[in-house]
């Protein structure tokens, strides 16, 4: 598939860029555009990999003009399809970071990961709303809402940002915040795509230096116990903590911490960004819920917030489904522990839950646009081997919602989602007034579809 590019419309595109282009069959597409999930790699007509703003108006108005579809790419975390034909602008050049400690503000271009983030916020004692991951990008993250590991206390990521400067289809660079263009800042703080190139992001950062808080494994027959025990400590933590637990069939390789290779546990996950002594009473019920076989819970700086979920730093082949859900009680965790625990005949190396509530619940006065605020935990069930990627993963996951029957909230959210190739999947990501609201706005920003963005 695909098209065949003049060689003097690529000559003059490559003239007027600082970047680099690359077409089909060029040395060094393949790595511009490779995803975290090596399972998928995607087959572009030509990549533009960016290293300026003027770049990115170069790119949107050459593929415009030539009627190729733009998808956006940074760090290729959230890939989950092959991209096949058309172009993609690759931001991984647009690596600009600056903090204002002043005004506790970090600005961010396209390219950075949380990593540089946490760091360079952090000489000033000051800290971003991350996910789970810093290796994720900063602004891809962003534009889906984002929901981390502190995410009660302060709520989704897009709640801090403050400002967006955007390319927008007909190539112009705009600046959406609170006073320019507020519709289109509230797209894209949860709106994610079909919306315009992000080049760079405005995000309030917090005061905090450190945290209680980390993850406990138990093993064997801990498990169920472990699980039960979440189930009920979490529905009454209070909203300055986060929670989450996951079981896992950890595979005997490299990668994993020794202790845990080949091991199926259980891991509880604790967040409390107080006083240390107040985190340790709250996440007491849980140390003594059973055997505790690995203990990584403490008082620790919040540049290491990565620790508390400790998702690999390199991707392998995965399979992921995400939903969320409105409650989560003991019946539920039957249905966890059936079908997805240990003996359970699962294909998944990790079925995660993550307690949602306090400040995610909140819009905050501007408003967002992002999914699934409204559910109270989310569920993520992730297979790494492919012979189950095509059935065995899809039809168990399906169970599983099955088994969870009206618990299953009717909006997901679209870091969570999956593939949203799918029209009835890409519908459930917002609720029906906000999915119409940004369809409007897609409508006026991107009139002539120039960016592909969820069903063909
Ligand atoms: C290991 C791992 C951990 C994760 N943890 C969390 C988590 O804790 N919480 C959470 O909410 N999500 C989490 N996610 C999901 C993640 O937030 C999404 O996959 C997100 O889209 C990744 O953004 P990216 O820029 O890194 O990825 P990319 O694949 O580079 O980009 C993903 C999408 O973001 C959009 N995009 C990116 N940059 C731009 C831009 N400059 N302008 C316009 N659109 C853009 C595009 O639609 C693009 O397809 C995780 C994913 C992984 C793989």
């Amino acid at each position: 598939m695909g098209i065949e590019l003049e060689s003097a419309d690529v000559a003059r595109l490559r003239e007027a860029l600082t970047g680099t282009v690359y077409v089909r069959g060029d040395e060094g597409l393949a790595a511009e555009v490779a995803c975290f999930n090596p399972a998928i790699s995607h087959d572009p007509d030509i990549v533009v990999a960016v290293a300026s703003e003027g770049d990115v108006t170069e790119a949107v108005r050459f593929a415009r003009d030539l009627g190729l579809p733009v998808r956006v790419q940074s760090t290729g975390h959230g890939a989950e399809a092959p991209i096949i034909g058309g172009m993609i602008v690759s931001t991984r050049g647009l690596d600009q970071l600056s903090i204002d400690a002043e005004n506790r503000l970090a600005r961010i271009g396209a390219g950075v990961r949380w990593a540089p983030v946490i760091v360079a916020a952090a000489e000033h004692g000051l800290a971003p709303i991350t996910g789970s991951s810093t290796s994720v990008g900063a602004v891809g993250y962003s534009l889906g809402g984002g929901i981390g590991p502190l995410a009660r206390r302060y709520g989704f990521t897009a709640d801090w940002v403050r400002g967006f400067r955007v390319v927008t289809a007909d190539g112009s660079v705009v600046v959406a915040d609170h006073d320019t263009n507020p519709e289109l800042f509230w797209a894209l703080r949860g709106g994610k795509g079909g919306l315009g190139v992000v080049t760079e992001m405005l995000l309030e950062l917090v005061a905090l230096r450190s945290l209680y808080g980390g993850s406990v494994f138990f093993e064997g027959d801990a498990i169920e116990p472990a699980l039960r025990a979440w189930i009920d400590w979490s529905a009454d933590l209070p909203d300055e903590a986060t929670t989450s637990v996951v079981l896992l069939d950890v595979p005997d390789m490299e990668g994993p911490p020794p202790p845990l290779r080949g091991r199926s546990v259980v891991s509880v996950r604790f967040a409390y960004p107080g006083d240390p002594v107040e985190g340790e009473r709250l996440f007491a019920p849980i140390r003594a819920a059973a055997p505790v076989y690995l203990d990584f819970v403490a008082e620790m700086p919040a540049t290491a917030v990565a620790s508390i979920h400790n998702d690999p730093e390199e991707g392998g082949p995965t399979w992921i489904r995400g939903l969320m859900l409105d409650s989560f009680d003991q019946d539920a965790g039957d249905v966890i522990l059936e079908l997805a625990g240990p003996g359970s005949g699962s294909p998944f190396l990790a079925a995660e839950i993550r307690q949602l509530g306090g400040a995610t619940a909140r819009d905050p006065e501007d408003g967002t646009s992002v999914g699934g605020r409204d559910s109270a935990y989310t569920l993520s069930l992730l297979a790494g081997d492919p012979s189950t990627f095509a059935e065995a993963a899809p039809a168990r996951a399906r169970a599983i919602a099955e088994a969870l029957g009206d618990r299953v909230s009717a909006i997901t959210n679209v870091n969570f989602a999956g593939d949203l190739a799918d029209r009835a999947a890409f519908e459930k990501v917002w609720p029906p007034a906000v999915f119409d609201r940004l369809e409007a706005a897609r409508s006026q920003w991107d009139p002539e579809k120039v960016f592909a963005f969820g069903p063909a």
